[in-house]
């Protein structure tokens, strides 16, 4: 893994995570103004609520305070108060449905001096029951005579208790008296509510209103005081307010100062705001006390935070793994990319050290090789194919080939058909092999022949084309048609020897004669057929000895012509007129010495031997005009001369001027002698000699040898014991010929005339050992 695709792992790990991070705090914080928009919405709606509480409670209670203060009005209006009177001012009250409230009563404050008066007063007024019990220890009594009970439940009035003897409704009265006007007590449990258990008592309190009379000098009668349970109070009122959703309390701050809960409700849940009003609440000021949850207050209790917490973490969560995905998905694919990067690169580098390589293999190969499209479109040509066909640029469109190449059919001179050529043919699906094509051109004056093989391409090259590969075979085409000659002439010179076989068992079975004439038959017959195995061994090793190397040194011309001058003259000696010869100075040069002498003899030779039967043979060897560096050697002869048409073919191998048959000889000298010069650089031609007859000419390499140096036979290079084997067989062969063409019987005309055979130089010239019956004949 690089540290690219790392880095881009990293990065899109980064990105989620950042992404979650700002949609989690994008979450919160509307979650956060969701919730201080839920909070002022539950603060509001507690205020709400709380001043509709507070009006509530403070609206009862004046109401109890206005009743009471009416039911004292009506009381004090009559000078005789009586339970009648009593009853129709507090007839109001019981009807008005006052929550909480116990009772109703008229209390009057009675000394203890005046208490039988006054119970007999009361009794008489209505409430005959009456009996008034006074608090001990005490003189002035707050004794109720009439009793109102305004809930049914609480069973009996409590009339003829003395209040004196419970501190917080005894002040209460007391300072009703003193102010005139209604007050409230302090809480306490009411004395009907004392036998009750201790979970059922309640904070309780009483309103008191003095009951002057209305003369103009009023008088105190007492108190229209009216019980009420704190808990029950607070729960009636409140809860046409609070709808279950307050929790409420009334304290009441007492005249001490100690603050004592009057009543409390509760209600389900958590409680988190609160409000605390004070409440008028006749001479009192109390307080009421609210709280509640804001979740079940209406309006403020939205589930809306938690479901948009919730949904904006998931949201988040997604967005992130979404980003996560495509983050890495990102990298994934940069990786995949990278990856497809790296392979084709490889691939690349490849295909061009694979292209390289098919390059060299192109340029260094000796065939040539061309490539063309479906359309014959040159694609490709390497250098030896354009060497081969003699042009520098590709061909055009395949009707131009045959003149842009110069091809020909085999014969070299008839153009070439289109459809013939081996490209097209493989164009057209055919695969050709050998194809012979010569090529002639500006740059093939001299013409090649080319061996085409054609192919379609292969599939695999994806493109439809063809592919040639040619090669030359101008060499090979000659050295096979030398060799057809050659071979032609081999056997017809074996039937030389065999005829001399066949003419000898015919002789000595037709007429065995003595025993000497029967001997000399069988040795002939053995002669001629050791000639035989030597002609084939030694003229197949001739054919060989054409390409034996080269053994270049610097050679003094001049004393190596005069040798095979002598030993030419030497041999003719005797057979006719005597030859005459000549030499000029001429210069060393550079050569192979014995395969020079083998061209001066054989030059030397013909001179010789192409005579008029009679004339004298006369051999003339001068130096000619040669450029720089080079030396020219002219060898001139008087003889029968060469006729135009054959100049140009008398190198060819076995080929023969016109009027040579008279002349024994093979044909095969001069072809040679071409080889031998052209090996080493030089040309070799003929033109007529001025003085009548033939002037041979050829050039070698100039040596910087003196005129009067020895010739160095000293070979250039170690001469192995097989060139010097080849070299002995190529000579053996030309002696063995030699011998061959002089060998004849009587009445056999297959071979030349004996005449020109005697003046065959080759056979006076022998190097190589010769087999010595070969001079009997
Ligand atoms: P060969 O002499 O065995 O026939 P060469 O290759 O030496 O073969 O010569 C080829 C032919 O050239 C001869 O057959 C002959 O017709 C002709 N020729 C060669 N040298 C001379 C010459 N000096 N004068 C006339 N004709 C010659």
């Amino acid at each position: 893994m690089t540290a690219g695709r790392v880095r881009s792992r990293w990065t899109g790990s980064a990105l989620a995570a950042a992404v979650v991070l700002g949609g989690v705090l994008a979450t919160l914080f509307v979650v956060a103004g969701l919730r201080t928009a839920q909070h002022d919405g539950s603060q509001r709606v507690m205020d709400q609520r709380a001043q509709m509480a507070l009006a509530a409670v403070r609206a009862e209670t004046d109401r109890y305070r206005t009743l009471l203060e009416t039911t004292a009005a009506g009381i004090a209006a009559g000078d005789e108060l009586n339970w009648a009177d009593f009853d129709l001012a507090s007839a109001p009250l019981a009807s008005a449905g006052l929550i909480g409230a116990v009772a109703v009563a008229y209390v009057v404050p009675v000394t203890t001096a005046q208490i039988p008066a006054a119970q007999a007063h009361w009794r008489a007024a209505g409430t005959t029951d009456l009996t008034l019990r006074p608090e001990p220890g005490r003189d002035d009594h707050y004794f109720p005579v009439f009793t109102r009970l305004l809930n049914e439940q609480d069973g009996a009035g409590r009339t003829g208790t003395d209040l004196s003897g419970v501190p917080q409704p005894a002040a209460a009265l007391r300072a009703a008296e003193e102010t005139m006007r209604p007050t409230v007590s302090d809480t306490y449990v009411l004395v009907r509510d004392r036998g009750l258990p201790a979970g059922r008592q309640q904070q309780s309190f009483v309103f008191a209103a003095p009951v002057w009379t209305r003369a103009n000098d009023p008088v105190f009668r007492g108190w229209v005081v009216l019980g009420l349970r704190g808990g029950d109070f607070l729960a009636g009122v409140l809860d046409t307010v609070s709808q279950g959703q307050l929790d409420g309390s009334l304290v009441a701050v007492n005249s001490d100062g100690s603050r004592a809960e009057v009543a409390r409700l509760s209600v389900p849940g958590d409680p988190d705001l609160s409000r605390v009003d004070p409440v008028p609440v006749a001479d009192h000021v109390w307080e009421l006390g609210l709280r509640a949850d804001s979740a079940r207050l209406p309006g403020a209790g939205s589930r809306l935070p938690v479901i948009v917490l919730t949904g904006g973490l998931i949201l988040t969560g997604l967005l992130g793994w979404l980003v996560l995905v495509l983050a890495t998905g990102r990298a994934r694919a940069r990786a995949r990319v990278e990856q497809a990067t790296a392979e084709l690169r490889a691939a690349e580098v490849e295909s061009r050290k694979q292209a390289g390589l098919l390059g060299a293999i192109m340029t260094t190969l000796g065939d040539g090789v061309s490539v063309v499209d479906g359309d014959g479109r040159v694609l490709l040509e390497n250098p030896a194919a354009r060497r081969l066909m003699g042009v520098d640029d590709v061909g055009g469109h395949p009707e131009t080939w045959q003149e842009h190449y110069g091809a020909y059919r085999a014969d070299g001179v008839t153009p070439m058909p289109l459809e013939e050529m081996p490209l097209i043919r493989a164009l057209h699906g055919e695969q050709t092999d050998g194809v012979e094509v010569f090529i002639r051109n500006a740059g093939r004056p001299d013409g090649v022949l080319l061996s085409v093989d054609g192919r379609p391409l292969d599939p695999s090259a994806g493109l439809r084309g063809a592919v040639a590969v040619s090669r030359d075979i101008t060499d090979l085409r000659r050295y096979e048609k030398d060799l057809a000659i050659f071979a032609g002439v081999v056997a017809h010179d074996l039937k030389a020897p065999l005829a001399i076989v066949r003419g000898h068992c015919e002789l000595a079975i037709e007429d065995p004669g003595d025993e000497q004439e029967l001997r000399y038959s069988l040795s002939r017959i053995i002669r001629s057929v050791d000639r035989m195995d030597t002609l084939i061994e030694t003229l197949l090793a001739y054919s060989t000895a054409r390409d034996a190397p080269l053994r270049i040194g610097d050679v003094a011309l001049e004393p190596l012509i005069r040798e095979v001058l002598q030993e030419r003259a030497a041999a003719l000696r005797g057979s006719g007129p005597e030859p005459e010869w000549s030499v000029e100075p001429l210069p060393a040069v550079r050569a192979d010495p014995a395969m020079l002498r083998h061209v001066l003899d054989n030059l030397i030779g013909n001179a010789f031997k192409y005579v008029r039967p009679g004339a004298v043979p006369r051999a003339t060897v001068t130096s000619g005009v040669a450029a720089p560096g080079w030396a020219q050697i002219e060898v001139s002869d008087a003889g029968i001369g060469i006729p135009d048409p054959d100049k140009a073919r008398i190198f060819e191998s076995f080929h023969r001027a016109q009027g040579s048959a008279a002349y024994a000889g093979t044909g095969l000298g001069l072809a040679i002698c071409q080889r031998i010069v052209d090996r080493h650089g030089g040309e070799i031609g003929v033109e007529d000699n001025p003085g009548g007859g033939t002037r041979f000419h050829f050039t070698l390499p100039a040596a910087a040898v003196g005129e009067d140096d020895t010739m160095n036979h000293i070979p250039a290079e170690p001469v192995g014991d097989e060139d010097a084997e080849v070299r002995a067989a190529l000579d053996r062969a030309l002696a063995e010929r030699a011998a061959v063409l002089d060998s004849r019987l009587p009445g056999m005309g297959a071979l030349p005339s004996a005449a020109p055979s005697s003046h065959d130089p080759a056979a006076a010239r022998l190097h190589a050992p010769v087999p010595d019956h070969q001079h009997q004949d």
